[in-house]
C-alpha cells in the first residue's frame, strides 16, 4: 500500500523548485499526496523564514500536529527549508515530536531521511510493532541500520530538553539518536567549477528531475543558482542556503530542453540574484549568464517563453542586456530590487550600491529595450529611515515607473545582521503610514502604464481562471480536462468563452479575458480594452 505524504511549501519560487523536485524523489519511492493532513503518513513543511507570517503559520500547524502524535506514533513529521536551517536542533525544544529537519542546502539527503523515518517510527500504542525497529526490514525493502545517524546526536541538546530529562519520554517522541537532522551549518558546498560539480549530490537533485504524464509543467522553474553571496543585513538567505552556487550550462540546458519535450510553455531560471550567474569550466572558459541566455535560446528553439529572477542591480552586464534584447523569445521583463531610495539606508542594508547606480541600470535596460517591463522591491520603515529618507524612496518609485513594486514594511528576522546590528526603531505607525504613501505612488505609476496597454494586442500566457469572476458553476465539469501534450504536437481546438480566464503578458502584466479554461497553458493574441492599477482588461483577437 502507498504511505501518504501531505506536502506543504511555504515562500519563494526557489522553494517551489525544491519542493517539486523533493516531491518527484518521494513520488518515485512510492509516497502518495494527499490534501488532508489527518490522513497522512508522511507531515512535511517546506519553510521560509523571509516573512514572519509564514512562519507563524508553519509555528501553528506543528502545534496543531502535537496531539495527532500524541496518538499516532508511527507520524512522521518533516520541516525542511530556511526556518530549518535557521532554527536547527533547537527547533526540538519547542516541538519535540518533529521527526525529520533538513536544510535547503541538504535536500539531497532528504528522499532517504524520509525513509529511515518511517521504517524508524515508534508503533501505535498496545501494537506489537512489528515491522518497525532497529534491524528489521522496512515497508521499502531496506534495513533500518542502514541509516544509522547516531553520531549526529547532540549532548548539550539532550541536556537543554526536558523531553530528554525524564527517563520516560512520552512514546509519541522519536528517540533522540533516530531523528534524521541534515543542516548545512557552517559547512560550504560549492559546484561552480565542473570537478566539484560532478560531485554534488544536490546538483544530482536538480538532474534527477522527472516529468510523468498527467504533471502540469506548462510553467516551469528551473534553478541556475543557489544561494546568494551579498548578506543584506535584512536576509537570512546566505546563512540558510549558504554562498552562490553555479550550475553546469550543460545541465541547465538539458533540463530545459526535458521540460519543454513534456510541454513547458515558459521556463523561469532561478536565482536570487541571477545575473551573478557564471560557470567555470575549468579549463579556461567560463559561461557567463549572457552566455547561458544566447545558449538557451539558441538550444531550445521550441520554449516560447524565457524568463528569469530574481536580478540584482549592480553586476548587469550591457551583455545580458543585449542578449535580451537580440533573443525574442526572452521575455522584456526584469524584476531589480531596489530596497530603499536612500543610499544613507541602502548602505544600512549593505546593498553594496547607491541610489544612482540603480537609476544608471535602469536607464541602460530602457535604452537597450524601451518596451522593458521593470519591477522593484521596497522595505519601509528599515532602522533610522527618517522622513527624509523615506522622500527620496517617494522620489526613486516615481522615477522607475516600475510594473509593479513590492513593498514591505521592515520586521526584524531572527538570523539576520540587522536584528543584532540595529533597533527597531521606527514605529509601527509611521511604518504603516509610509507602506500606504508608497504604495499609492506606485499605484499611480500602474494606472499609468496600464493605461497605456490600452488598445493594444498582446500575447498572453494563460494561467488559469480569474479570482476576481469566477462562472465556475456554470462550467461542466467534464471540460477541466488538461491533457499532457508536447506543445509543437498540440491540437488547438475551437474553444467556447465560458470563463473569466487570468495570463501574463512577457512583461509580467496580468491581464483577464472571457474563454475557456481549456486554454490554460497556450500563448494567445488578446487586445487590451480596458486597464485597473493592477489589472489590464482583454477580449481575444
Ligand atoms: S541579494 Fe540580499 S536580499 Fe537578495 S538573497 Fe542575497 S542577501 Fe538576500
Amino acid at each position: 500500500m502507498k504511505r501518504k505524504l501531505y506536502f506543504e511549501t511555504f515562500g519563494c519560487q526557489m522553494n517551489v523548485l525544491d519542493s517539486e523536485l523533493v516531491l518527484s524523489q518521494l513520488r518515485a519511492q512510492g509516497f502518495e499526496e494527499v490534501e488532508d493532513r489527518t490522513a497522512a503518513d508522511v507531515v512535511i513543511f517546506n519553510t521560509c523564514s523571509v516573512r514572519e507570517h509564514a512562519e507563524q503559520k508553519v509555528w501553528s500547524r506543528l502545534g496543531e500536529l502535537r496531539e495527532t502524535k500524541a496518538t499516532r506514533p508511527d507520524l512522521v513529521i518533516g520541516v525542511i527549508g530556511c526556518m530549518a536551517e535557521r532554527e536547527g536542533e533547537s527547533i526540538f525544544k519547542r516541538f519535540p515530536h518533529i521527526d525529520i529537519l533538513c536544510g535547503p542546502g541538504e535536500l539531497d539527503k532528504l528522499p532517504a531521511m524520509v525513509r529511515n523515518a518511517c521504517v524508524t517510527a515508534p508503533p501505535l500504542p498496545g501494537t506489537p510493532g512489528e515491522g518497525r525497529g532497529e534491524g528489521s526490514v522496512s515497508d521499502f525493502g531496506f534495513r533500518i541500520s542502514d541509516f544509522g545517524s547516531k553520531e549526529e546526536s547532540n549532548p548539550q541538546f539532550a541536556i537543554d530538553n526536558p523531553q530528554f530529562m525524564t527517563p520516560n519520554p512520552p512514546p509519541a517522541y522519536r528517540e533522540r539518536e533516530k531523528r534524521q537532522v541534515a543542516l548545512m551549518g557552517a559547512a560550504v558546498r560549492r559546484s561552480s567549477t565542473y570537478e566539484t560539480a560532478k560531485e554534488d549530490n544536490l546538483e544530482l537533485l536538480d538532474l534527477a528531475r522527472s516529468v510523468s504524464p498527467g504533471d502540469n509543467v506548462r510553467q516551469a522553474y528551473v534553478r541556475i543558482t543557489r544561494g546568494c553571496n551579498k548578506f543584506c543585513t535584512y536576509c537570512v538567505v546566505p546563512f540558510t542556503r549558504g554562498p552562490e552556487v553555479h550550475r553546469p550550462p550543460g545541465n541547465i540546458v538539458d533540463e530545459v530542453k526535458m521540460l519543454v519535450d513534456a510541454g513547458a510553455v515558459e521556463v523561469t531560471l532561478l536565482g536570487q540574484t541571477i545575473n551573478h550567474y557564471t560557470f567555470d569550466h575549468g579549463d579556461g572558459r567560463k559561461t557567463t549568464f549572457a552566455d547561458l541566455l544566447y545558449r538557451l535560446h539558441e538550444s531550445v528553439p521550441h520554449l516560447p517563453r524565457l524568463r528569469f529572477v530574481t536580478s540584482f542591480p549592480r553586476d548587469f552586464t550591457d551583455l545580458a542586456l543585449q542578449a535580451m534584447r537580440d533573443c525574442a523569445r526572452i521575455c522584456r521583463y526584469l524584476h531589480v530590487p531596489a530596497q530603499s531610495g536612500s543610499d544613507r539606508i541602502l548602505k544600512a542594508m549593505n546593498r553594496g550600491y547607491t541610489v544612482q547606480q540603480y537609476i544608471d541600470f535602469i536607464d541602460r535596460a530602457r535604452a537597450y529595450m524601451p518596451d522593458i517591463s521593470l519591477a522593484s522591491d521596497f522595505i519601509v520603515g528599515f532602522p533610522t529611515e527618517t522622513d527624509e529618507d523615506f522622500a527620496k524612496t517617494v522620489t526613486l518609485v516615481k522615477y522607475g515607473r516600475f510594473k509593479n513594486s513590492f513593498i514591505f514594511k521592515y520586521s526584524p528576522r531572527p538570523g539576520t545582521a540587522a536584528i543584532d546590528r540595529f533597533v527597531d526603531d521606527v514605529p509601527d505607525a509611521v511604518k504603516r503610514a509610509r507602506n500606504n504613501q508608497l504604495l499609492a505612488v506606485q499605484g499611480e505609476a500602474c494606472i499609468e502604464n496600464n493605461r497605456q496597454m490600452v488598445g493594444k494586442t498582446l500575447d498572453v500566457m494563460v494561467e488559469g481562471e480569474s479570482k476576481l469572476v469566477s462562472k465556475r458553476a456554470a462550467y461542466p465539469a467534464s471540460k477541466v480536462t488538461l491533457g499532457w501534450e508536447r506543445r509543437r504536437d498540440a491540437i488547438i481546438e475551437p474553444l467556447q468563452p465560458n470563463t473569466q480566464l487570468i495570463g501574463r503578458t512577457r512583461g509580467d502584466q496580468v491581464v483577464c479575458f472571457d474563454g475557456d479554461l481549456a486554454m490554460k497553458g497556450r500563448i494567445l493574441d488578446v487586445q487590451i480594452i480596458d486597464a485597473k492599477n493592477l489589472t489590464l482588461f482583454g477580449k481575444r483577437v
